[in-house]
């Protein structure tokens, strides 16, 4: 999904340094990437996927933060989930300025409006060229099928940034950055990468093996 609005506003946050991959990359930009839990999330289901998000963006780093409580201010008590869009501006709201990019990590339900649409449950939402995406575990084991759980998330994690980085839905259906619709047998089908036209779209904007 896609969220167009952005904002930075910069407030302290604190660091917690769980894991550090060190790329030595050769571009303008260093991507450094942040993950922000929300509550007590299980972060170590990030471990198996974090290094294909690592190779597919050159990042020189991802960190995963001290957790923090999910924002009162993105409840939504008609459905009791949270409002994907009010996530972004959280993130956004505690940026330091030490990373990149963040990608806020939940294990709740996270909506957007989709259309017509109010509450729209959804895998996850990215500012296109901002600084922060969202995702949720929640919609990923509902069919019993625990083993496709880690290819989901990184698939999700990975279109997701990829909207960060100005990256839009792909036509290619089987590119990362197709628009899955909110459908878990579409994202089952898709690469857990970025297709050659995409990855040329990255690599050109952050001049990678340029
Ligand atoms: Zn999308
Ligand atoms: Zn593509």
């Amino acid at each position: 999904m896609i969220n167009m609005r952005k904002q930075t506003r910069r407030l302290k946050s604190f660091l917690f340094l769980l894991l550090f991959f060190r790329f030595h990359v050769s571009g303008f930009t260093e991507i450094s990437i942040a993950v922000q839990p929300f509550g007590n999330v299980d972060t170590l289901q990030l471990l198996p996927v974090l290094e294909a998000v690592v190779r597919e963006y050159h990042a020189a780093e991802v960190v995963i933060r001290k957790p923090v409580p999910l924002p009162e201010s993105a409840f939504y008590p008609p459905r009791g989930r949270y409002r994907a869009e009010k996530l972004l501006d959280f993130l956004d709201s505690i940026n330091d300025g030490k990373y990149y990019r963040v990608v806020g990590f939940t294990d709740k339900d996270i909506s957007t409006t989709k259309g017509a649409i109010e509450d729209w449950g959804i895998f996850g939402l990215g500012n296109i060229g901002g600084y922060s995406c969202v995702v949720s575990t929640f919609r990923l084991k509902r069919d019993g099928k625990t083993d496709l759980f880690e290819p989901r998330l990184k698939r999700i994690i990975i279109h997701e940034l990829g909207h960060t980085f100005g990256l839009y839905h792909c036509n290619w259906r089987l590119c990362v950055m197709a628009n899955y619709k909110g459908t878990i047998r579409i994202l089952d089908e898709q690469w857990a990468h970025l297709c050659a036209p995409c990855k040329r779209s990255f690599r050109k904007k952050y001049k990678i093996g340029q």
